[in-house]
């Protein structure tokens, strides 16, 4: 059983409930809307006279889908995208525009024999399992649908613009991999990003068929991991 108002959606992604802090959100909504400049410190001050569960903080992201949750019921002032807008993180990653998603090829040997690589079978050659970006690659399966879907979610939910994408593929050695591979793992990603951006959810029909690699033992030599 998760945190409260949380359950694990497709992916292992955590969804938020918004209706099981209800009151909390639409006040903490309100209280933004009537500032007269949403800064850091302002967010940070209404954020702390409302708690969530009596001691953490909603997240940007919970609250945005506080906002799209209760919209229509509460009537509230600003339009989406203007609340957005003023709560959103800087724009770092996305100041062009183009906002960046980055998935893993699955684990797989390399026939190159660098004695500085990592060796991890849970992970594409080259690759350790404990860095973020592989650890989120890990939690969809390296199932290349999951990982793009679930990546433009988590930047829509904290405000990132998801129209135009720089698509990054990481993974061990590329031209390796069986062509029939490289060429769905490419589809797979491209119907993620068409199916997001028509407010298609397919992910439940990816999960059967994602290999869960992290029931593999830890180090063993990637040059004959598994496929
Ligand atoms: S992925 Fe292959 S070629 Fe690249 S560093 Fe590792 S062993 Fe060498």
């Amino acid at each position: 059983m998760g945190e409260a108002g949380f359950q694990r959606g497709p992916g292992g992604r955590p969804d938020f409930d918004p209706e099981s802090y209800r009151d909390d959100l639409v006040a903490i909504i309100r209280e933004i809307e009537s500032l007269p400049e949403v800064d850091g410190a302002a967010l940070a001050g209404v954020l702390r006279r409302h708690p969530r569960d009596g001691r953490g903080f909603f997240s940007r992201a919970q609250l945005i889908a506080g906002f799209r949750h209760f919209a229509t019921q509460e009537g509230f002032e600003s339009r989406e995208e203007d609340f957005v807008r003023q709560i959103a993180m800087r724009p770092v990653r996305s100041q062009s525009g183009v906002t960046p998603v980055t998935v893993l090829t699955k684990p797989f040997p390399c026939p190159g024999r660098c004695i500085f690589c990592p060796n991890d079978v849970r992970m594409p050659k080259s690759y350790l399992s404990d860095e973020p970006g592989a650890q989120r690659a890990a939690n969809n399966r390296f199932d290349p649908y999951l990982q793009t879907w679930n990546r433009l979610a988590a930047f829509r939910d904290i405000g990132h613009p998801t129209e135009k994408i720089e698509l990054i593929v990481l993974g061990g050695t590329w031209s390796f991999y069986p062509e029939a591979y490289q060429v769905g793992f490419i589809e797979r990603c491209f119907e993620a990003m068409n199916d997001f951006g028509e407010g298609v959810d397919r992910r439940s029909e990816a999960l059967p068929d994602a290999r869960d690699f992290s029931t593999l033992p830890g180090r063993v030599d990637g040059r004959q991991g598994s496929l």
